[in-house]
């Protein structure tokens, strides 16, 4: 059996944690501050923060494993085969995909960050940076120059644990 409660209770409540929070914020303001005056003040995000994916040309394959992985299909990749004269005299000759394009859609992008955990070769990496913001929709599709610019922000990965 449920206890029958009084009207207006449950604003009563609501005011009093409000009332709570506000006189904290005059004790010590700052301190409880949940936003900042951007871009007048901004926020240092922690390093491994989920800000913008960086693309390492040289490592990408073309495999479109992350393509194929992405919920959102905002992963658009074409490529074609090269081929290499072999390492060594007499040898064979080497074929490599090369890529043609590699854009990412941020307009449509969750930063779920699936596509950067399936590359199997390591040519997708996390950057903190967040301040890429466009008043165009069509401006936030980031082509593969842009995303191998990113690559400099990316900060070093932790050291292992020994
Ligand atoms: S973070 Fe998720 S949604 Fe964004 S491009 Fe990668 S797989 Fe797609
Ligand atoms: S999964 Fe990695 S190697 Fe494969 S296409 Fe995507 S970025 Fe390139």
């Amino acid at each position: 059996m449920t206890t029958p409660t009084l009207p207006g209770a449950g604003l009563l409540k609501g005011m009093a944690v409000t009332f709570k929070t506000m006189v904290k914020t005059l004790i010590r303001p700052g301190r409880y501050l949940a936003t900042v005056n951007y871009p007048k003040e901004k926020e240092i995000p922690v390093p491994r923060a989920r800000g913008v994916i960086a693309l390492d040309q040289e490592a990408c394959t073309v495999c479109m494993l992350c393509a194929r992985s992405c919920p959102d299909w905002c992963i658009y990749i074409e490529g074609h085969k090269e081929e290499k004269p072999p390492d060594k005299p007499g040898g064979r000759v080497r074929v490599r995909a090369t890529l043609d394009r590699f854009d990412i859609d941020y307009a449509l992008c969750m930063y779920c960050g699936i596509c950067v955990e399936v590359c199997p070769f390591d040519a997708l990496f996390w950057s903190p940076e967040y301040e890429y913001s466009e008043y165009e929709m069509g401006d936030m599709l980031h082509d593969m120059d842009r995303l191998q610019d990113w690559l400099a922000t990316v900060p070093e990965p932790p050291p292992l644990e020994s």
